[in-house]
């Protein structure tokens, strides 16, 4: 089928009248616009938890893909974030022969402890659901997942690659072209799909004609610093600090590395927070009489996050389609991110497959409401949270009084506790 010409910024080029056979490439051009031109069935734009996922489940079934990532190999495996996955996550990655890392050396968390006004409330939602938390470093997942992608299912990747740029979305035949870092060659691969699963700040979005698609988004109005400390657990589970100076909170990382966040002023610069004023402040939001002291340690990472959600919606178009942090942003509230954007690699690679292995595409027909159901339900649960977190330093009484009320009935209520509980866990979140 024949493309006409393609445009990629200011340039344009001509691309074959039929692409090559998958993997075999030509090259079309002349001298310095030469361009090398592929074709593969589909190209994930991003080398994330989702992308990875998706690409590692269709080489697996027998699927041609190529996944594109700016950053080096290195990077990625090294880029710490997330650290909280929902069991039936673990469960999944684990029928796909990918937990294997996760389940040698995860730390199972079923509870979590709220500290306000000098009072502990230990949320045991584990108890209460029947389900707890992995918690594995995202990075550790990432390097199981590029290793289980690349090395072990020999799938292409480039890694480093720049300009990246996505072409005839509304066509049965897309392409994406960049530039790829070890030659500075222009590439585009022609494909059936495009995964665009970039995050946040990525291209694939954009893409799209103004008006395709719509973002929605909250934001808090506030900042976290994400802190990454050289300290052992401060304590066997999750601290929340409700305090009128902002949150505090304890996250577990690893036996040696432990996550903490403060909430700061929108806009804050980690350079206000010397390593003394970090500590000094997460004592006085996290510690009560009664429970241990905070382990300190050398502060390896400060970072203020400008604490907003989003969901695009709808997250495909045309022969595009969105999954995880491109498609929707949940602030690190709920610990959420990671967890819905492997829900969308899941749901994505069964849509995929069902086209290529029943010739069926009601699946991508419908992915994008199937996968929003669930994305809904966790930025639900993200905002209610968030209200707990945030109430008490409002500067607002009302809402610091609600916050108690919910913080209360969730730790006192077995029925609202469950209720909660199945959320936070995600085993009740597809409605
Ligand atoms: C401090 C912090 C703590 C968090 N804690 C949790 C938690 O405990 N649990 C949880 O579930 N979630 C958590 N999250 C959220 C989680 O990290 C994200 O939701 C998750 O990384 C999303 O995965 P993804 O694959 O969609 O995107 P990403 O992990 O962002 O991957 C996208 C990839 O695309 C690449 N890319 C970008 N632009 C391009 C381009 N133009 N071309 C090609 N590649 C590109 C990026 O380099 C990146 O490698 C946390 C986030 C933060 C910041």
């Amino acid at each position: 089928m024949g493309r006409g010409r393609c445009g990629t910024g200011d340039s344009s080029f001509d691309v074959p009248e039929a692409p090559p056979p998958a993997g075999q490439s030509v090259c079309v051009g002349h001298d310095a616009n030469a361009e090398r031109a592929t074709s593969t069935s589909v190209v994930i734009v991003g080398a994330g938890v989702a992308g990875l996922t998706i690409g590692r489940l269709l080489r697996t079934a027998g699927v041609d893909c190529v996944v594109l990532e700016t950053e080096s190999r290195q990077f990625i495996e090294q880029r710490p974030r997330a650290g909280f996955i929902e069991e039936w996550v673990v469960r999944a990655l684990e029928r796909h022969g990918l937990a294997d890392g996760l389940l040698a050396h995860a730390t199972p968390q079923s509870e979590c402890e709220f500290r306000m006004d000098g009072a502990r409330y230990v949320f045991r939602y584990g108890e209460l659901s029947g389900h707890h938390h992995f918690v594995y470093p995202q990075q550790l997942l990432v390097t199981d997942l590029v290793r289980a992608y690349a090395d072990d299912a020999g799938g292409p990747v480039h890694f480093g690659v720049t300009d990246v740029a996505l072409h005839g979305l509304d066509t049965a035949q897309p392409s994406v072209s960049f530039t790829a870092s070890e030659t500075g060659e222009r590439h585009v691969i022609t494909c059936d799909f495009i995964a665009g699963c970039d995050g946040a700040r990525g291209v694939s979005r954009h893409a799209v004609p103004e008006g395709a698609m719509r973002v929605i988004r909250h934001d808090f109005g506030v900042g976290w610093m994400a802190i990454l400390a050289e300290a052992p657990p401060s304590s066997s589970h999750a601290l929340f600090g409700l305090h009128p100076h902002g949150l505090g909170a304890f996250m577990h990382r690893s036996p040696d590395i432990s996550r903490y966040y403060l909430e700061v002023p929108a806009g804050d610069s980690p350079d206000n927070w010397p390593h003394e004023r970090v500590w000094s402040e997460l004592r006085e939001r996290l510690e009560v009489p009664g429970a241990e002291p905070l382990v300190e340690g050398e502060l390896l990472e400060k970072r203020v996050l400008d604490m907003h959600n989003y969901v695009v919606e709808p997250m495909s178009y045309g022969r595009l389609h969105l999954a995880g942090d491109s498609a929707h942003l949940l602030a690190p509230v709920g610990a959420k991110g990671m967890n819905a954007a492997l829900h969308d690699a899941f749901l994505l690679t069964d849509a995929l497959l069902a086209h290529y292995e029943q010739g069926d595409d009601s699946r991508l027909a419908g992915y994008s409401d199937d996968a929003l159901r669930r994305v809904w339900q966790y930025q639900e649960f993200n905002q209610w949270l968030a209200e707990i977190m945030h109430g008490p330093s409002s500067g607002d009484p009302f809402r610091a009084q609600v916050a108690a009320a919910r913080l209360r009935r969730m730790v006192d209520s077995a029925t609202n506790g469950a209720s909660v509980a199945g959320l936070y866990i995600g085993i009740d979140a597809d409605h």
